[in-house]
């Protein structure tokens, strides 16, 4: 299969190359040098524009920063130069309604397009174990989940078109609201003489018990795999949660919907971000909030 693979960063780079590695003969773009020679390194054929790229494609995949690159990619240079018939995904975490208006652009003009963002880190991108939440047609899923499959441990359809972006901005809203409720009980642990790594024990048994807690435990120790254990370094940087809080508050604004817990996790990731931690792993906030940011 022949793919065209526009944005190769932290995420897109690995991907990229999970797709070469599985056989496929990959286009690939950047506005970046670096990232297309690794690229280049990684077994894709690195071209000099998304055009070039999407011309003769199957499927076009783009991971792109947010979505006013998403728009003017797909709008200027994506419809219109692959041929119709290519599958579009787009895995980039984007607004809803620009995920919408893009499938639009694309469903009018004959594509079949899917909105796909992922989890799983720069960790499952390189691995190839992504999980990928879908918003496309039902009748379109399996050509989706096929395509995604080298890059993936789990493709999941959400709903029509935006529902994959909807999935992933409500499950980080629960994620960074779990994040800091679970620093805050630590550090009230550790205030009343409690033992953080016994709280693990108990917690992670217990009611308050969540993914922030069993996976990614924010004290170093119980949960060896934890950015914790390495000065949270790495990870999902703080500033990408803020984005996402940020896509969810503007989708609960648009929508009527109260997310109290949701601005208030916004509120304390744009204050850690403040303090110049937004590239540290987003548990990180737990310093903040203990008063040991630079211990
Ligand atoms: P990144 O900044 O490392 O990569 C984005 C790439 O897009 C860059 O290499 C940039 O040069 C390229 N780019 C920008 N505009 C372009 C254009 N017009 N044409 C071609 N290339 C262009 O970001 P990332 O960490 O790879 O994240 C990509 C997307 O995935 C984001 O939407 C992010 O929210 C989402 N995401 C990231 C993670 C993570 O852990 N990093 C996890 C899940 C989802």
């Amino acid at each position: 299969m022949k793919i065209a693979f526009i944005g190769l960063g932290n995420m897109g780079g690995g991907m990229a190359a999970n797709q070469a590695k599985a056989g496929h003969e990959v286009s690939a773009f950047d506005l970046s040098q670096a990232a297309l020679d690794r690229a280049k390194g990684a077994g894709c054929t690195p071209v000099g524009s998304v055009v070039e790229a999407v011309r003769d494609a199957d499927v076009v995949i783009t991971v792109l920063p947010a979505g006013p690159q998403v728009l003017k990619v797909y709008s200027e240079s994506i419809i219109g130069a692959a041929p119709t018939g290519a599958l579009l995904i787009d895995c980039s975490t984007i607004d809803v309604d620009t995920a919408r208006k893009v499938a639009g652009m694309a469903t009018e003009a004959g594509y079949v397009f899917a909105d796909a963002p992922m989890s799983g880190g720069t960790t499952g991108a390189d691995a190839g174990t992504l999980a990928f939440m879908v918003g496309c047609p039902e009748d379109q899923f399996a050509r989706v989940e096929a395509a995604l499959e080298p890059m993936s441990r789990a493709a999941m359809r959400a709903g029509d078109h935006g529902a994959g972006q909807a999935a992933k901005i409500c499950n980080n809203m629960i994620l960074g609201a779990t994040m800091i409720a679970t620093c805050e009980a630590v550090a009230l642990a550790e205030k009343l003489g409690l033992d953080p790594v016994k709280f693990y024990d108990i917690a992670s048994k217990s009611s308050g018990q969540s993914w922030s807690v069993t996976t990614y435990y924010p004290w170093p120790g119980p949960v060896p795999t934890s950015p914790a254990n390495r000065n949270y370094d790495g990870g999902f940087a703080t500033a990408m949660m803020l984005k996402d809080l940020k896509l969810a508050q503007d989708a609960a604004a648009k929508a009527g919907a109260s997310t109290p817990l949701g601005a208030q996790a916004e509120a304390l990731f744009q204050m850690f971000d403040g303090l110049g931690y937004g590239g540290r792993d987003f548990s990180a906030i737990l310093q903040m909030l203990r008063g040991q940011l630079d211990g």
